[in-house]
C-alpha cells in the first residue's frame, strides 16, 4: 500500500490551493495531494497547504515535504502569478543530500512546517496589529505601509513630524496591551457585513478585491481589528514583549518606527 495507490477525487485537482493556515495557524503538520510539478523551477504546486505563502507584509514559512521514497526542503512558497489560484512550494535538496527530489502528480506528499520560524513570525505580525490599534487610539494616524521578519520589523507612519518622545511611548503602550493578554480572534464576514463595520472601514477593508465574497477578519479584541490573510498568535501575551529600535524620517509626512520582537 504505497501513496501512489490513493485515488484523487476529481475535486481536488482544482487550480486554487486551500489555505489551511487561514482556519487554523498551529497546524504545523499536514497531508496533501501533488496537482502539479514544474521541473524547471523546482516547484510543487498542492491541493492544500499550511505554508504560508509571502505576501500582506508576512514572509513565507519553510520547513519539508516528504512522500513515498522521497524528501525535500521546501525553500520558498508563493502564491502563482500566472493567473491560476496554485501556491507554489520551491524545493531544495534535503540535508545531506546533493540531488532535488520532486514528488510526482497525484502522489500524496506529508508537510511539515520549521515552526521556530513562523511561530517567531506570527508573534511578529501580532505585534504590528498592536502597535497599529495603539498609535490609532493615541495618536489617530494610519499606517502606509511596512515589512516584517522573524522577530523584527518596520511600520510606516502618517506622521509630521514625529511627536515628542514618540518611540518611549509606543514601547510602553504596546508592551501594557501585550501584557493585558488580550485574546486574538480570527473570523470570516460576508463581505457586505465587513464594509459595514467601522473599524474595518477604518482599516480600508474597502482595498479587498470586490471578487472576494468573504472577508478574513483578525480582531485583537477591544484594541485592533482589521482584514489580514496573515497568521497570528491567540492573545497578545503570546507575542512576548517588543522594544522601539529606531525612529526615522522617510520624508514628508512618513515616518518609519523599527521594532524587534522579545521573548517575556
Ligand atoms: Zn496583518
Amino acid at each position: 500500500m504505497g501513496a501512489g495507490s490513493v485515488r484523487v477525487p476529481a475535486c481536488h485537482h482544482g487550480r486554487v490551493t486551500e489555505l489551511l493556515y487561514l482556519r487554523d495557524a498551529t497546524l504545523q503538520d499536514f497531508a496533501a495531494v501533488v496537482v502539479a510539478v514544474d521541473p524547471g523551477e523546482q516547484r510543487v504546486a498542492l491541493d492544500r497547504t499550511a505554508f504560508y505563502a509571502t505576501g500582506g507584509g508576512q514572509p513565507h514559512d519553510t520547513g519539508v515535504l516528504t512522500w513515498d521514497g522521497g524528501e525535500a526542503t521546501v525553500v520558498d512558497v508563493r502564491k502563482s502569478r500566472d493567473g491560476d489560484e496554485h501556491v507554489w512550494h520551491t524545493v531544495g535538496a534535503p540535508a545531506g543530500h546533493d540531488a532535488v527530489d520532486l514528488p510526482e502528480v497525484g502522489a500524496t506528499v506529508h508537510g511539515r512546517l520549521d515552526w521556530d520560524r513562523r511561530h517567531a513570525l506570527m508573534r511578529t505580525h501580532s505585534a504590528l496589529h498592536v502597535l497599529c490599534g495603539v498609535i490609532w487610539n493615541e495618536w489617530g494616524t494610519s499606517v502606509t505601509g511596512g515589512n516584517m521578519e522573524p522577530l523584527s520589523a518596520r511600520m510606516d507612519f502618517e506622521f509630521d513630524p514625529l511627536p515628542e518622545g514618540f518611540g518611549p511611548r509606543v514601547e510602553e503602550l504596546v508592551n501594557a496591551e501585550l501584557a493585558a493578554d488580550r485574546p486574538i480572534e480570527v473570523s470570516f464576514l460576508p463581505r457586505g457585513t465587513a464594509l459595514e463595520d467601522e473599524q474595518l472601514i477604518r482599516t480600508k477593508v474597502s482595498l479587498v478585491p470586490e471578487s472576494v465574497p468573504e472577508i478574513r477578519v483578525v480582531d485583537i479584541v477591544g484594541l485592533d481589528k482589521q482584514a489580514d490573510g496573515g497568521t497570528h498568535v491567540r492573545t497578545t501575551d503570546e507575542v512576548g514583549r517588543i522594544r522601539v529600535v529606531k525612529t526615522e524620517s522617510k520624508g514628508k509626512g512618513n515616518k518609519r518606527i523599527r521594532i524587534e520582537v522579545l521573548d517575556v
